[in-house]
């Protein structure tokens, strides 16, 4: 086959297909052109799964008549001028590809009427495949409503390709709800196979958003964020605003997704910026579980290329590092500044709440409780390390005004498990595990910021026989392990001799942790990350520290309190779970009924 020019009308499906994959590029880029044309109200309406029929109706600025069909000319735009123009884009769209692409595809109808335009009426256009069929005069209220009817009906291959229309649905759904978040003064209305899906008042109120977005539950469990590069403690480069919420670190998903940013108020879906909220949250969710954030980090238009993707989806950071950083110290500093003692959610009228620890208590009693050695909790040596630290490096030193503990009298313990302690705003029940587990991070994690975890050699070395995958990781990984603080030495085929431990880990089953850490590695990232470092710290503090079950005397208790006050997150455990639980003063008095 000799080479040739492609016809006009297959060349234009072709580049069609790079901005139009599926329904929901279409929803996207007419919802785009609304908001450019200043749009306060947008509605949405979608059938059968947006391929039947995408309908968007704003009441922005309009287009002139003598216009219109320009508006459908590939590389036609009213939004850039020049080359110059390209690298400070301060509309959603500038490639005038949009329109063009997706009249190719579909049965186009646009109805449009300019504010402010001589001619009193509005033009209709309609086009099939890309070409004209009709443009007439009608009357319109100002703005454009786009209907786009049978998507991709005259490209099968793209048709085979869309999933099911409650699919395609889903898909447009995330769309316009992001949308609507990013753009909290546009009021947003979607109609899904007529019925309402959801509507914001476009109030300006991101909040608003959210609670029409996720629901008042969720929405209640967000924090707000404000903050940026620049501020004194740590200049960066100025001019990186970063704002919007993050969930409480009560508020998690088993999904990724939940994690909205927006660049400039573009939404975008960068793998590294979400990377660096997920990063902010550590120590404060649990292993596996990603928090929920909606973010839009607002820069000079000059420090981004929009132009880098076809549906302009990602985008690229003049000086990413410095825009990671600044998205995470935000969500960082938000989360320390906030994150509340949980309340006692429970009442004292309904004994019942107790019962879930039955079971617990069975183990205790079986399990025993071993009087607690006051060189086991570790506390020595914590009394002598810097007091301000953060498990971040990339993080300052968090001002914890809101997070602080107050000053706390250890009153007793209760079930071998919780220590009773009272502060000025009442009672607090902390757990002894969870606590020392927080206490103990903080030291293993400054030990190994300065390169000296504390390890201590084995009066007796251990053997530990290993699985292939973990004497390859082993082998690949001594450093990390050494660093860790465990020394190692192969003791014939799969046999491993354990001649030192981490010193937290003395008293511990030193072998059973080695292989947690292990499995840790060959599951998580190699080399070794900070991420990955922080995990397996999680698991050597697990493994060390005191467990429910074991009574400590009033003067372990005070240390492990004193210690938690000056902890980095005082009131999470590493695996993210609360240390404590608060009954305010005035929770007390309303229960004894004296309010
Ligand atoms: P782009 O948005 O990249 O400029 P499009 O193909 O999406 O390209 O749109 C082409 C032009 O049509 C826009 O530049 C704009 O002038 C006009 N336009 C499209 N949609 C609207 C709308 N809803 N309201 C006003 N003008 C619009
Ligand atoms: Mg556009």
């Amino acid at each position: 086959m000799g080479i040739k020019v492609l016809p006009p009308d297959v060349a234009a499906k072709i580049a069609a297909g790079e901005v139009v994959e599926r329904p929901a590029s279409v929803v996207k880029e007419l919802v785009e052109n609304a908001i450019d044309a200043g749009a306060r109200h947008l509605r949405v309406e979608v059938q059968g799964g947006g391929q039947r029929l995408v309908r968007v109706g704003d009441d922005g600025r309009g287009i002139a008549p003598e216009e219109v069909p320009l508006a459908f000319v590939r590389h036609a735009t009213s939004k850039l001028n020049s080359v110059d123009d390209l690298e400070r884009v301060t509309t959603l769209g500038f490639r005038g590809e949009a329109l063009a692409s997706i009249a190719a595809v579909s049965r186009l109808t646009l109805t449009t009427r300019q504010s402010g335009h001589p001619s009193e009426g509005g033009v209709r256009i309609r086009l099939e495949g890309g070409e004209q069929q009709s443009l007439t005069p009608i009357g319109a209220a100002v703005g454009t409503i786009v209907t786009v009817e049978n998507l991709f009906y005259n490209v099968p291959a793209r048709l085979k390709f869309l999933k099911a229309a409650a699919t395609e649905t889903g898909y447009i759904k995330q769309i316009v709800t992001h949308y609507a978040l990013a753009w909290p003064g546009v009021a947003f209305e979607l109609t899904i196979d007529g019925r309402q899906a959801f509507q914001t008042t476009g109030s300006g109120e991101l909040y608003e958003a959210l609670v029409a977005v996720l629901g008042l539950s969720d929405a209640k469990q967000m924090l707000a964020v404000e903050g940026g590069a620049g501020e004194a403690d740590r200049p960066g480069p100025a001019g990186i605003a970063v704002s919007g919420y993050a969930g409480a670190p009560s508020l998690h998903r088993g999904r990724r997704d939940r994690i909205i940013l927006f660049v400039n108020r573009r939404w975008v879906q960068d793998r590294s910026l979400a990377h660096a909220v997920a990063q902010a949250y550590q120590t404060f969710l649990p292993v596996d579980r990603h928090p929920v954030a909606v973010l839009n980090v607002e820069l000079d238009p000059g420090e981004v290329d929009v132009n880098v993707h076809p549906t302009k989806a990602e985008v690229k950071f003049r000086e990413p590092n410095a825009v990671f950083r600044a998205v995470q110290r935000a969500v960082r500093a938000t989360l320390v500044a906030h994150a509340p003692v949980p309340g006692a959610g429970f009442s004292f009228s309904h004994p019942t709440s107790f019962e879930g620890h039955a079971g617990d208590q069975r183990r205790w009693e079986r399990e025993g409780s071993p009087e607690l050695s006051y060189s086991q909790l570790g506390f020595e040596a914590q009394r002598t390390m810097p007091g301000e630290r953060t498990p971040l490096a990339d993080v300052p030193a968090p001002s914890t005004a809101g997070a602080d503990v107050p000053p706390l009298r250890v009153v007793g313990q209760v079930q071998q498990m919780y220590v009773i302690a009272e502060g000025p705003e009442g009672l607090y029940l902390i757990d002894q595990h969870a606590a020392h587990e927080r206490v103990l991070y903080d030291k293993l994690m400054a030990q190994w910021e300065q390169a000296a975890v504390a390890s201590q050699t084995l009066l007796s070395p251990v053997t530990v026989e290993l699985a292939p995958a973990h004497v390859a990781v082993l082998e690949a990984e001594r450093e990390t392990l050494a660093g860790l603080g465990f020394q190692v030495e192969p003791f014939g085929g799969s046999t491993y001799r354990l001649l030192a431990v981490p010193e937290l880990l003395s008293q511990g089953d030193p072998a059973e942790a080695l292989v947690e850490v292990l499995a840790e590695m060959v599951a998580g990232a190699v080399p070794m990350s900070r991420a990955a470092h922080e995990r397996l710290a999680v698991i050597v503090c697990k493994r060390a520290s005191v467990k429910g079950g074991q009574t400590l005397s009033m003067e372990e208790m005070r240390q492990l309190v004193r210690a938690l006050e000056r902890s980095t997150a005082p009131r999470t455990c590493p695996h993210g779970r609360p240390t404590m639980i608060h009954l305010s003063a005035a929770q007390l008095a309303r229960e004894f009924g004296r309010l």
